[in-house]
């Protein structure tokens, strides 16, 4: 039996993991192929210390099962001795988070007050939200279920900067993470129980994995773009029989028999990411590849879902990000984020400017934060939530600007007016367009998702954040590990079942604490 994995994101690594570790399969039997130049996906690390860095932020919770279950017999890059698992949990011990000023206003005021600004009837609504079955909120919108003044609350500040929801997004992917995350309420305004990685994630997980891969002789083909996919003519089944891979401008088909399984991811969230410079905004990319492919299958096949609710023109308005990363050799950003935030760097999770058009937030890295990055170096990170929106002091959208007008930004917004020269003269500030890294929260039905294993299918998976689990939350790699374990699973019926996701609505200790953060706090 030959695998064939297309995407080499977190996803599509962790199933060629699985395939080995649950079913056995050998190594030089697998082959994973990456669009890209680099393997990763959403968990990139480009530029340098030079050029500046560009690279995702990162949140975690203690409850990504698929995932640590895998990234225990991972060794890290630092220590092979230590396991990626056991290195991620010991820094977050060592380190948690402790965020005593998460949103700030205007004034440089630190915004924090009790039950989060939520009224008992916005308790109320959110437990009668958490309650409603699924299939009662398809195609449904959060903001049809509270008031316009939920919206206003501190909760909710803190909630869509770290979650990423805003009120037009679908009630089904909000619902699933309020009962995910019930166990965080009474911290959410200080991160305590939220993770992140010690370094990159780039680092600390996709260079691991895909170390341990290849030396298990797993052909990792990058820059090799599967561009189309051939089924065999047949009656209710669906069988792939051809992948047809380019590869410098050649096309060359690949076999597929009918005991070889194909797993395929879907679409990505870094779809079409570009990035920009200090005096060049991100240009903006229009490729489409990353879900040509699911397009292609779902054209004329029910139980394929709808490519169209999470990818495309139409909603990039609702799911863009604009990301920036910041290399500096000075410290005068640092010391002042330090001083205005009681904390040290690495430990204060987000900063919220709570008052910029842009609703800016700002997270300063433990360093280093990239092996290799030079001593005299620092780097952090921000994003801007509704980057279509045009800036207070840089009247642009945040999407048109450059790196330079971007910083300009952020300092105005902190009245760092003292240190702008030696800030600006010291950072190299790289802005980075995402139109679909949001697009998970999209509104959707319960069929716009295909399974992991479409009805009929013989030799097909299909894998990562498109493709539909029960109360799993997406924009986590956790999510794709999960649709990958379950792909093979189902297909090979070798190893264990995935474990079940975990629910805090259904954890005492979880449902006490927000009930607290509610009402008796
Ligand atoms: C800014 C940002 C921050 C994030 N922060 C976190 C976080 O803190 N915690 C967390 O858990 N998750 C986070 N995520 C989400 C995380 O990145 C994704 O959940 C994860 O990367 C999904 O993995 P995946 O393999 O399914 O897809 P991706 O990582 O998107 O990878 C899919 C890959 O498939 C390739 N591909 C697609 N089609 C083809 C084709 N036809 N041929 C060849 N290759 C193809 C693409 O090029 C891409 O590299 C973040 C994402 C972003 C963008």
């Amino acid at each position: 039996m030959q695998a064939h994995i297309v995407g080499g994101g977190f996803g599509g690594l962790a199933a060629a993991a699985y395939l080995i570790r649950n079913a056995g399969v050998p190594g030089p039997d697998i082959t994973i192929y990456e669009a890209e130049a680099r393997l990763g996906g959403g968990f990139f690390l480009g530029g340098n210390a030079q050029s500046g860095y560009n690279l995702p932020g990162s949140v975690f919770d203690a409850e990504f099962r698929c995932t640590f279950a895998l990234l225990a017999d991972i060794p890290s890059t630092r220590d092979p001795s230590v396991s990626v698992k056991d290195e991620f949990f010991t820094f977050n011990t060592q380190n948690p988070l402790n965020d005593p000023a998460h949103i700030i206003d205007r004034m440089g005021q630190i915004v924090h007050g009790p039950h989060y600004g939520l009224s008992l009837r916005d308790g109320l609504d959110l437990v009668k939200l958490s309650l409603t079955p699924e299939a009662l909120l398809d195609g449904r919108r959060i903001e049809e279920f509270f008031p316009a003044d939920f919206f206003r609350t501190e909760f909710w500040l803190l909630w869509s900067t770290i979650m990423g929801s805003l009120p037009q997004h679908g009630a089904t992917e909000f619902r699933r993470y309020i009962n995910r995350a019930l166990g965080l309420f009474p911290d959410l305004a200080d991160m305590r129980h939220i993770l992140r990685t010690p370094i990159c994630q780039y680092q600390a997980f996709i260079e691991p994995l895909a170390s341990w891969l290849r030396a298990r002789s797993v052909k990792l083909q990058t820059g090799t773009f599967v561009r189309d996919i051939d089924l065999a003519p047949a009656l209710g089944r669906i069988t792939v029989e051809r992948l047809e891979c380019e590869r410098d401008g050649v096309v060359c088909p690949v076999a597929v028999g009918p005991q070889d399984v194909v797993l395929l991811t879907t679409g990505s969230q870094a779809a079409d990411l570009s990035a920009g410079s200090m005096t060049a905004p991100p240009p903006k990319r229009r490729s489409s590849s990353s879900w040509a492919l699911w397009q292609r299958l779902a054209e004329a096949r029910p139980g394929f879902g709808h490519p169209d609710v999470f990818f495309g023109d139409a909603v990039v308005s609702d799911s863009r990000w604009v990301t920036f990363t910041v290399t500096t050799t000075g410290n005068e950003f640092i010391d002042q984020m330090t001083a205005l935030t009681g904390s040290e760097p690495g430990r204060g999770g987000l900063v919220t400017l709570k008052d910029s058009g842009w609703v800016l937030s700002l997270t300063i890295f433990h360093q280093p934060e990239i092996i290799g990055q030079p001593e005299d170096t620092k780097v952090w990170w921000g994003y801007g939530l509704y980057p279509e929106r045009t800036g207070d002091f840089v009247r642009k959208r945040m999407d048109e600007c450059t790196g330079a007008e971007i910083l300009e930004e952020v300092l105005r917004q902190l009245r760092f007016d003292r240190q702008f020269d030696a800030i600006m003269a010291s950072s190299i500030c790289v802005p980075c367009d995402m139109p679909y890294v949001n697009n998970i929260w999209m509104p959707r039905r319960r069929t716009d998702r295909p399974r992991p294993v479409p009805e009929g299918s013989t030799n097909l998976g299909l894998i990562g954040q498109y493709v539909e689990v029960g109360q799993e939350v997406a924009f986590t790699i956790e999510y794709s590990a999960r649709t990958a374990w379950e792909a093979i699973h189902t297909l090979l019926k070798l190893g264990p079942p995935p474990p079940p996701v975990y629910q805090g609505e259904h954890d005492p200790k979880s449902l006490l604490g927000a009930l607290k953060a509610f009402v008796a706090q």
